[in-house]
């Protein structure tokens, strides 16, 4: 485990998409099987560290494409689930097994740039990158949720969203639909346990933390998948960061909760079924 971070700063990770969304794009083709998250946090220690950008695997993965990790390179770590098994005492003596699930930072992964060939005489297998497909239908469905008819007669409302039913709806004179469909996907994912129950997105997104993190995983989405409407939802974040009252309890509260809502969705709509995960 790493000496040094014992858990990432997603808000100093989501700052830095912040600032240079391009780039986000780019690495998607190298990094999309892991988590968004991750994908975040390699590119973020290989900058910091000076890495050439470039396919990551493990020690052992990288063995097996016929190259191996250089004497003395640092591994990349990235937060990955452990699962533990522990045996718990019950009060009446009897023992019981429980398995409890967290994340921990595991220094496992190298880059391209940290491996050379085992054999000199043959480079090895250096994957190369690909951006999966992303489907909007397929994404509604793996997510369960429905689109529904748009019935708003105020045109300057965009979509909406019912959370606690798992309902959408999105105006087709949308300006930016990539956008909002993003935007109201993600107020299902991240707040149906909220009282109302209805999301009304309007021409002006309104001022709230709910907002804040819809239209922030709207950026992570756009950005990724390079759709427009990219610079209207960063524009929105920016000013609501623009308050570093407003900036520590995104990072606190909600940064984390925003990448994990956006990789559900990219994974959800990505046509091909390869659930790598994080291995
Ligand atoms: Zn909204």
């Amino acid at each position: 485990m790493s000496n040094t971070v014992t858990r990432p700063d997603w808000g100093k990770l989501f700052s830095s998409i912040l600032a240079e969304p391009g780039r986000l794009g780019e690495y998607y083709s190298l990094f999309h099987s892991y988590s968004l998250g991750n994908q975040a946090l390699a590119m973020f220690q290989m900058t910091l560290r000076g890495i050439p950008i470039g396919p990551i695997s493990s020690f052992n993965g990288w063995k097996k494409l016929g190259r191996r990790v250089r004497k003395g390179e640092k591994a990349i770590a990235l937060w990955m689930p452990v699962v533990k098994k522990e045996v718990v005492q019950k009060d009446d003596g009897t023992e019981e097994e429980r398995t409890r699930r967290f994340f921990i930072m595991k220094n496992h992964w190298f880059a391209l740039a940290q491996t050379e060939p085992i054999d000199p005489e043959n480079p090895g297998t250096v994957p190369t990158p690909e951006t999966p497909e992303w489907d909007r239908a397929t994404a509604l469905a793996n997510l369960g949720i429905t689109e529904v008819p748009f019935e708003h007669t105020d045109g300057n409302c965009q979509g909406f969203a019912r959370p606690d039913k798992l309902e959408i709806a999105i105006n087709p004179l949308a300006a930016m639909p990539w956008k909002t469909t993003f935007h109201e996907i993600a107020h299902c994912l991240l707040h149906s346990k909220r009282a109302e129950a209805a999301f009304v997105d309007g021409g002006v997104i309104d001022a709230s933390i709910e907002e804040a993190e819809a239209e922030a995983v709207a950026f992570l989405c756009c950005a990724t998948l390079g759709l427009p409407g990219l610079e209207e939802a960063r524009g929105y974040v920016q000013s609501w960061l623009g308050s570093s009252a407003k900036a520590e309890e995104f990072a606190k509260k909600s940064a984390s909760r925003v990448f994990a809502a956006a990789d559900k969705i990219l994974k959800a709509g990505a046509a091909s079924k390869e659930e790598a995960g994080d291995e």
